[in-house]
């Protein structure tokens, strides 16, 4: 029977803390001017501006502390969950609005003939490294999502097996001897990069939250983003062959699904809970 997971179904139940220290405390710092000025603002002692200036800047503080925490490398990118993954986007798409509408503000000032040119320089700025920091943010989001289509095709390699009616499958599996080691790792990984000059392109090492999240004990195992056909797939397989290490060649479980494609070396991981 077929059964696919839609990632509807992850629900990351895990409360995390996403701005720490420092953040936490410019976050407060932010949201106690807010309520001070709350209060003037409704006394009449401030116009309405100075509420959404105070908003503005709060949000800002947020959404700092959000990239700071998922972008800049403090949730490695096997440690993040698809809550974050989206958070850390939203937050980047929320900056760029801003820094855009602040842009816009200072434009009518000009405009007006309140400022010189030259007052729109750092607002240009800002809204040239916000625009920067959102590709980061889409890079990163690039990449978690392949691994996410990674775990799903693990998820289906019980039933691509059964589809193997075409001359290449969607799965193919070499069953090697004992099991996978971290020096075995280590050899790998020294001999893919003497012999193609760059790393070996380690998509998950060991458990990921997001195997975690999808039910699966994918510690111990490796997954390699490589396409099984490609010359590096191919030199990868038959070194896993002539070591005798277990590994599962993934191509796309659909036509045009590149990005699953990936080599698990390992056993195939096991169960901790169905999503049923
Ligand atoms: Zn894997």
């Amino acid at each position: 029977m077929r059964r696919f997971l839609s990632l509807t179904v992850v629900c990351v139940t895990l409360p995390f803390s996403i701005a720490l220290g420092q953040d936490q405390s410019k976050i407060a710092q932010a949201e106690s001017e807010y309520a001070r000025i709350q209060g003037l603002v409704e006394a009449g002692a401030l116009p309405r501006q100075a509420l959404d200036d105070a908003a503005d800047a709060r949000d800002e503080a947020r959404d700092e502390g959000v990239l700071r925490a998922l972008l800049y490398g403090r949730v490695s990118i096997e440690n993040l969950t698809e809550e974050q993954a989206r958070e850390m986007v939203e937050a980047a798409d929320r900056r760029l609005e801003r820094k855009a509408r602040r842009l816009e503000a200072a434009k009518r000032k000009l405009d007006a003939g309140v400022v010189p040119f030259t007052y729109l320089t750092p607002f240009l700025e800002d809204l040239d490294a916000s625009r920067r920091v959102r590709e980061l943010a889409l890079a990163r989001a690039r990449l978690f999502e392949e691994l996410v289509t990674m775990v799903r095709t693990e998820d289906n390699a019980e039933f691509a097996e059964e589809e193997a009616d075409q001359d290449l499958p969607h799965m193919e599996r070499f069953d090697g001897v004992g099991s996978f080691t971290t020096a075995q790792f280590q050899a790998i990984s020294v001999a893919y990069e003497r012999e193609f000059g760059r790393p070996l392109p380690v998509s998950a090492r060991g458990e990921t939250a997001l195997h975690r999240a999808w039910g699966f004990d994918h510690r111990g195992r490796v997954d390699v983003a490589l396409f099984p056909d490609s010359k590096e797939g191919r030199w990868l397989r038959k070194f896993l062959e002539a070591l005798r290490i277990t590994y599962l060649a993934f191509r796309a479980p659909r036509p045009g699904m590149a990005t699953a494609a990936h080599i698990h070396i390992g056993e195939p991981s096991t169960r901790i809970r169905r999503a049923d």
